[in-house]
């Protein structure tokens, strides 16, 4: 590998390595989180004693709890243990059309879309649910398009250590849909490319062949 792109990927590595979750010891409590609510409810010009809010803050809380879920879990330890066990398998691992829910870090406002991840085994395997879950995690935090995809391609990468990893996100940002320009229907396309992805392009074009195969 070329020096430039070991620290092209160092680079970004870092960047995802850089997030950091806030500790449990340093977040507001859940009485405070409902208080926040309540505060824009008010803001937005609601009166937060009408019989149809009085149970929103703590259910807004609650929504976020689940919707973010994915700042309490770690995502090296939802890969789990690899498998050698391949029978001598060493061609593209595809996982298609995993749908995921987001939201973008911007206006807090969804992100729906799907995710494809491939990866070329290099005498391990993982196993394919955990792809999924992988997804799911990083889904379940504050996300730009690009973030996600990277951060998928990089932690596959990391606790696999395969030839290469392939992901493409395609999704609707409700940011885009629903304010501003409102282009309603327009999906953002994000790849990251690592190892032979990132150098072969007959991998790259495999990868975007075995996509396109099965659509209309
Ligand atoms: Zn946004």
């Amino acid at each position: 590998m070329r020096e430039l792109e070991m620290d092209a990927i160092l680079e970004s590595l870092k960047k995802v390595e850089s997030r950091k979750v806030l500790p449990k010891s340093q977040r507001p409590s859940q009485q405070e989180a409902e208080e926040a609510v309540k505060t824009l409810l008010k803001w937005m010009g609601e009166d937060v004693a009408r019989e149809g809010l009085l149970d929103t803050p703590k259910r807004v809380a609650k929504a976020y709890r689940e919707l973010f879920s994915g700042y309490d879990e770690n995502p090296h330890d939802s890969l789990g243990r690899t498998f050698e066990e391949v029978g001598g398998y060493d061609d593209m691992v595809l996982v298609k059309d995993i749908d995921f829910h987001s939201h973008c870090e911007h206006h807090l406002v969804p992100i729906i879309g799907k995710a494809h991840v491939a990866y070329l085994p290099d005498g391990r395997v993982l196993g394919l649910s955990k792809i999924a879950r992988t997804v799911e995690i990083f889904a379940r935090r504050l996300q730009t398009q690009e973030n996600m995809t990277a951060q998928i391609a990089h932690t596959i990468d990391d606790a696999l250590q395969p030839r290469g990893v392939a992901v493409m996100i395609e999704a609707e940002h409700m940011c885009m849909a629903m304010r501003g320009i409102k282009k309603q229907g327009s999906t953002t396309t994000t790849t990251c490319f690592t190892g032979a992805f990132h150098d072969g392009h007959n991998e790259q074009t495999n990868f975007l062949n075995l996509l396109r195969l099965g659509r209309k």
